[in-house]
């Protein structure tokens, strides 16, 4: 029974943050006015509560949308927070900080001290607070911003119906004008390697492990084979990484990029076998067998490790969501198919993040959920892939955005190169950590900026000027004309547009 009807008037206005993007529209204004039943029928429901699903949900529900999220863990923020970004990073801090101690680093810098010893529980216990406090922050925005939380499996039972099933067997039907799938994805499994999250991990288990390998063998040397690899390796294990690719980082990483960081890494202590195809690996007592063959001349080898870590990638999460009984499309990957405003071919349900194409990012996944939901309302729907950023964590972090030399050149496209080391930049020098260089690449006529590549410890942090600049469409000198503070790292990032722009950087 419906107690009383409301009418709810939403007004958003939103002037486009994108300068492209206003020089379309000239900015916008929605205003949307629905009616529902109170307690009745949701404006949204969004299954998956990962970076994608609880960002969209907030937003939906800032825009005046009732709106619903259902999540089949018990914690809310999906892998990012629970089993990915957020753990993950804890760990690499943590670890680097061992690294420093226990290595000469600090010795080197004057500060001495003995007997440094790992306390793995405690660094563990750090991460879990962490993610612990993060996952509880978006339960309380989720009461904060009214969006109304189901804890069970959603599965689509209508275009316009919800059923929550609950882990006691019940279910729960909810009725919603939209839904948005924000399911993410799981880990790809190696066929015929069993995972027991023990000695035989994926990611998951590599962000828990009880105790430090002496030996492990990392299958996939992408991003998150190379992070979970140095924070163990930092740590105190023998890391052996074989990889199929001739390259470390993973596809869309500039090889030049990638070649120094795979140096960088070695002299850390990691150890790559490239081009190396994995074949098996068995158990013998409490020694796992690796066996792998070289890609190019068929070379067969074999590892042994305690801990074997398999790291091949992710793939979309959909089980039992409901597609195949609605006749919604997955590609041959798995991926829901979707039109460029997010909508299967249900027109009213959606699908963002990990489930859908594009790069496997918490961050892309944010901003599918935002511009979805306001696409929902009548705004304007439109993300750059090209502009989206990736960043490995390692020390020095390596980040990117926007085209590779190599996919320049196959575009046909004339370019121009400015490069500057860490080494000729005042701050890296005088933090002694001058491990890495920032490259950019320009159109060789316009010198509008490209794409930008850098190694450096704080990476990830400083190639978000780059993304601003690429989604301003900037010249390298109008990043080189900015005032940059000094002594930091960004004026690396600077002198890199200079030499771009002007072909001579002043320090170097
Ligand atoms: C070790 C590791 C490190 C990473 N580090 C980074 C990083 O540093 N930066 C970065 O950008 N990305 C990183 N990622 C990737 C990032 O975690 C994902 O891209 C991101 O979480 C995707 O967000 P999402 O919302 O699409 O899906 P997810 O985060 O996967 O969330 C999906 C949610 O949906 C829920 N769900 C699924 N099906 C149902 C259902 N039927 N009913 C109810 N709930 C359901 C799941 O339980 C889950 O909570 C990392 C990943 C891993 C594994």
């Amino acid at each position: 029974m419906l107690a009383s009807t409301v009418t709810r008037i939403s007004t958003v206005v939103r002037y486009s943050n994108l300068s492209h993007i206003a020089r379309c529209t000239g900015g916008y204004q929605i205003v949307s006015q629905r009616t529902y039943a109170n307690g009745g029928e949701h404006d949204l429901v969004v299954i998956g509560s990962g970076p994608g699903g609880y960002v969209a949900s907030i937003k939906a529900a800032q825009l005046g949308m009732k709106t619903a999220c259902v999540e089949k863990n018990d914690r809310l923020g999906g892998t990012c927070l629970n089993v990915g970004c957020i753990p993950s990073k804890a760990l690499l801090n943590n670890s680097h900080m061992y690294h420093l101690a226990h290595g000469k680093d600090l010795h080197n810098r004057g500060i001495e001290f003995d007997n440094v010893r790992l306390n793995l529980n405690k660094m563990m216990e750090q991460k879990t607070k962490a993610v612990t406090a993060l996952t509880g922050g978006i339960a309380h925005l989720f009461k904060q911003n009214k969006v109304t939380r189901y804890q069970g499996h959603g599965k689509i039972t209508g275009p316009n119906e919800v059923t929550v099933l609950n882990n006691d067997g019940t279910q729960e039907k909810i009725s919603t004008k939209n839904i948005l799938i924000a399911t993410g994805s799981e880990v790809t499994p190696f066929p015929g390697i069993e995972i027991d999250e023990k000695t035989v991990v994926s990611s998951t288990g590599a962000l828990s492990l009880e105790k430090v390998p002496n030996k492990m063998v990392v299958i996939g040397a992408g991003v998150i084979g190379l992070e979970l690899g140095s924070v163990w390796q930092r740590l105190g294990a023998d890391v052996t990484m074989i990889e199929f690719l001739g390259h470390v980082g993973g596809m869309g990483i500039d090889m030049e990029v990638c070649k120094n960081v795979q140096r960088i890494l070695q002299k850390q202590g990691l150890k790559f076998k490239l081009n190396s195809k994995v074949d098996k690996a068995t158990r013998e007592g409490n020694i796992i067998k690796v066996s792998f063959e070289g890609v190019k001349d068929g070379k067969k080898e074999e590892i042994d490790c305690d801990t074997l870590l398999v790291c091949i990638g992710r793939r979309p999460y959909t089980q039992n969501l409901g597609l195949e009984e609605l006749g919604i499309p997955k590609d041959s990957k798995g991926r829901v198919e979707v039109n460029s405003r997010f909508q299967t071919s249900v027109p009213s349900i959606y699908a963002i993040g990990d489930c859908i194409k594009g790069p496997m990012l918490a961050h892309k996944a944010e901003d599918e959920g935002i511009i979805c939901v306001e696409g929902m309302c009548g705004g304007a729907v439109h993300i750059d892939y090209n502009c989206v950023p990736s960043v490995i964590y390692t020390h020095p972090e390596v980040a990117w955005v926007g085209k590779t030399e190599e996919q320049l050149k196959e575009e046909g496209v004339q370019y121009k190169v400015g490069k500057f080391p860490l080494s000729a930049n005042s701050r890296a020098k005088t933090n002694d950590d001058t491990d890495g260089f920032v490259k950019v690449l320009a159109d060789k006529e316009s010198d509008r900026l490209l794409g930008c590549h850098f190694i450096g410890s704080v990476a990830g942090e400083l190639i978000n000027e780059a993304v601003l600049a690429m989604e301003y469409g900037a010249s390298c000198e109008d990043v080189a004309r900015v005032c940059h503070a000094h002594p930091t790292v960004s004026e690396a990032l600077r002198e890199a547009h200079l030499m771009a722009y002007c072909g001579k950087p002043i320090n170097f």
